[in-house]
């Protein structure tokens, strides 16, 4: 296991849901958070009727984390450190379900030019602007577009805002998730040097997960982020890395 996965396993932690007589549970899932999962499993395997299931109380035997409580905030309503709830029983375990979607990766031997970036996140916007045109109002997704760029492994992740499908799955999120995941499955040792950027400024969930990224790596990793556009909105001011990143010149 990886000194990553390590930092993330604490044992039996666990969160849980109950809809409809029945009880759903995520135990620890790196790279994320039992709460984090669980949210993000409901919304993947029941797409129909997930909004309704996190209507009801998350129940976690943990203290939360500054991300899971930030994605209480943005996908579910209510959340308690309940111990005694968490005991067990017949329930489903979704420990195991979904993967967030990586919408495209690529090798480089060089860092990403910032007008590389920058063209991309235009271009993204205006091909959205297009299909806009054509989709109803509730299937549009603000048009947010991340990258993450390695360069211990020359690794390059794009994703995009996938909010529509899954609240959770704002472009960041599925940044960082998508990084997680492959860094859990090299195992490496090595200290890590990762640039993000990001179309626009990180909401407090999603600063709250590229934080979490960052403390996961191995001593003597890097993790810079940029911004494109500053967001003025409530979400995405005093998140925790406000003073920490900067915005794109
Ligand atoms: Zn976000």
């Amino acid at each position: 296991m990886s000194k990553m996965a390590k930092f993330f396993l604490e044992k039996n932690s666990m969160a849980l849901i109950e809809f409809e007589n029945e009880t759903y549970v995520s135990f620890q899932s790196f790279p994320f958070t039992p709460i984090i999962h669980l949210i993000d499993a409901l919304y993947s395997r029941f797409p129909d009727r997930a909004r309704l299931m996190v209507r009801s109380r998350i129940f976690c035997n943990y203290q939360p984390t500054v991300a899971c409580l930030a994605a209480v905030k943005v996908s579910a309503k209510r959340l308690s450190f309940d111990k005694s709830r968490c005991e067990p029983r017949p329930w489903v375990d979704l420990t195991h379900s979904a993967a967030a979607p990586i919408f495209e990766t690529r090798t480089s031997p060089t860092s990403p030019e910032q007008t590389e970036i920058v063209t991309d996140f235009e271009q993204h916007e205006k091909t959205h602007t297009e299909l806009k045109k054509n989709q109803p109002q509730h299937q549009l997704d603000r048009p947010v577009r991340a990258w993450g760029y390695s360069s211990s492994d020359q690794r390059i992740w794009i994703t995009r805002n996938l909010s529509s499908l899954n609240p959770m799955r704002h472009a960041e999120w599925c940044l960082a998730y998508s990084i997680l995941e492959h860094r859990s499955r090299v195992e490496t040792f090595e200290p890590l040097n990762f640039a993000i950027w990001v179309s626009l400024k990180p909401c407090k969930m999603c600063a709250a997960i590229i934080s979490q990224l960052a403390s996961a790596a191995p001593q003597g990793s890097t993790v810079q982020v940029k911004f494109l556009r500053n967001d003025p909105g409530p979400m995405a001011t005093h998140t925790v890395l406000d003073g920490k990143i900067t915005q794109m010149s």
